[in-house]
């Protein structure tokens, strides 16, 4: 299958395969460029500039430059532009939806929802932009008085990964611009196409030179570096894997910079005795199938009581199942290819450990050869608990099923995870939800649905899956920093 002529005059008309820095589009100083493949053909789609150190290091000079008229800008002014872009993002989103998922493999609509839901971080912090305040207050011992104000942390440095091409930067970039601060963006190598998509909608309507540089980069550990270890910068959000979100606190402890990290996830579906089983499959597809499995917050393990935990697994399967696997584009496909081969070397190998030490598979079970990545929706049921599958993000469409005995064990293996980033809960009786939710180690719940994703939300995590907010009140918190003015009044 070649890319259509369609495919290609969306790509043509919305990508500057190039380097964004301080207002203008640069090759990068090497002249070097690599491709960007279509993961259901193998096809490039493609050739994207290769940024190098010294590239890098200019954008942060492009950013370091405009931060202080930046940090000027009336408030009202850096939400209209976000609220603009938000404008632009939905008048465009079929197309946008198109590079995505030309890019990125998943389902059409799917990307349609992302363009959707990216967008939107652009509307909520537009809304925020004007509310960023201080504090006044008379000191407890009477005498003077303490004066808070709230100021852009300053430039930072944003990376994002591959899976939700759009939405991981918006995210990021949407506090930062109401915040005042500017940017240098290392978008994923795999999917850089819908960032610089977004780079040129923020151009279009008015965002100023230099604010988002963004450098696409085959060398992320070289850009990334050269800019951390320059002090110009002041803080780093990173959305990757645990890995190498480790390297880079180790990294930032050189500069001290402020950090954001959301990084892996394992997430535990819980399904009680009591639960609405109908409600809890149909909870179980969003959660573990959304973006094809590839998602910090897929379902990972479902933990299900003794009691009902072979009709939940026989429904899920059922379900699974009947998904048909397709490219993206083709309207007919509920799911599409994995990212590439090692992930689904990956997949494979967590799902033939886990058949191999006794688990069963109730539906898929493998890959689908000829062209493209792509691997069944799979169901496993009765997985023995030292099984890989159990403690590693599988990052696919597979989903193992395990038994419990009471709530407490249920409990206990939810937690039992190096990860803490996002928890599923169906269970009909409030007190044991409330008892439930409250105990576990997690910086999310679904409590009877699938979909915890939200702008107007704080995501985030704890333990190894990282530390910061991103959407809701607390994701501006992130590009502000505290300045305290203690005063006296002569009193
Ligand atoms: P990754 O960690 O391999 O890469 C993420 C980004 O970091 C990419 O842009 C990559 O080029 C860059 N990178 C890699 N090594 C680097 C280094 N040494 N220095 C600087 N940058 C470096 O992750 P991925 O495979 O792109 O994404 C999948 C992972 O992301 C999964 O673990 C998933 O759970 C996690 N994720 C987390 C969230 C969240 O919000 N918690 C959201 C989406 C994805």
């Amino acid at each position: 299958m070649t890319t259509s002529d369609h495919e290609q005059r969306v790509i043509d008309e919305n990508v500057v395969p190039r380097l964004q820095i301080g207002g203008e589009w640069r090759d990068a100083s090497s002249g070097a460029s690599f491709g960007v493949e279509d993961p259901a053909t193998g096809r490039v789609l493609c050739r994207v500039s290769d940024a190098t150190e010294e590239d890098a290091l200019a954008a942060l000079d492009a950013a370091s430059r405009a931060q202080a008229a930046w940090a000027d800008h009336p408030p009202r002014e850096r939400g209209e532009i976000l609220r603009r872009a938000w404008q632009l993002l939905i008048e465009r989103r079929d197309d946008l939806a198109l590079l995505m998922t030309l890019e990125m493999g998943k389902p059409l609509a799917e990307s349609r929802t992302e363009i959707t839901y990216g967008a939107e971080f652009l509307r909520w912090f537009s809304e925020e932009a004007v509310r960023i305040d201080g504090r006044w207050s008379r000191e407890p011992g009477g005498s003077g008085r303490l004066l808070t104000m709230k100021h852009p942390v300053g430039p930072c440095l944003l990376i994002t990964p591959w899976n939700f091409p759009l939405a991981m930067g918006t995210r990021k970039i949407g506090p930062a611009i109401a915040a005042g601060c500017t940017m240098v963006l290392k978008p994923a190598q795999l999917t850089p196409l819908s960032m610089l998509a977004l780079a040129r909608v923020l151009e279009e309507v008015g965002l100023p030179a230099g604010v988002l540089n963004v450098i696409p980069s085959t060398s992320a550990s070289r850009t990334a570096g050269a800019v951390m270890a320059d002090p110009r910068l002041r803080k780093v959000s990173f959305t990757g894997s645990t890995p190498v979100g480790r390297t880079l606190m180790a990294q930032a402890s050189q500069n001290l910079l402020r950090m954001s990290m959301e990084l892996g996830g394992n997430a535990p579906f819980v399904v009680f005795e009591d639960a609405d089983l109908d409600r809890a499959i149909e909870g179980a597809v969003i959660a573990k199938m959304r973006n094809i499995g590839e998602s910090c917050v897929a379902a990972n393990r479902f933990l299900v009581a003794e009691a009902v935990a072979e009709e939940f697994a026989a429904g899920l399967a059922a379900k699974m199942g009947s998904l048909r696997m397709g490219r993206g584009t083709e309207p007919e496909a509920d799911v599409g290819p994995l990212i590439d081969e090692d992930q689904r070397s990956k997949v494979t190998e967590l799902v033939e450990d886990a058949v191999g030490r006794g688990g069963k598979v109730l539906a898929g079970g493998g890959r689908r050869e000829g062209a493209g990545y792509f691997f069944e929706p799979t169901v496993i049921g009765a997985v023995p608990d030292d099984s890989k599958i159990l403690s590693e993000e599988v990052f696919g469409p597979v989903a193992p099923v395990t038994a419990f005995g009471t709530e407490d064990e249920g409990v206990a293996r939810a937690n039992g995870t190096e990860y803490g980033l996002v928890a599923y809960v169906f269970t009909r009786d409030l007190e044991r939800a409330l008892r439930v939710v409250e105990g576990l180690e997690v910086g999310m719940i679904g409590l009877n649905r699938g979909l915890v994703s939200n702008p107007a939300a704080p995501f985030g995590g704890v333990k190894q899956s990282g530390f910061g907010r991103e959407g809701g009140r607390e994701g501006i918190e992130e590009y502000l920093s505290t300045k305290y003015v203690a005063v006296d009044t002569g009193e």
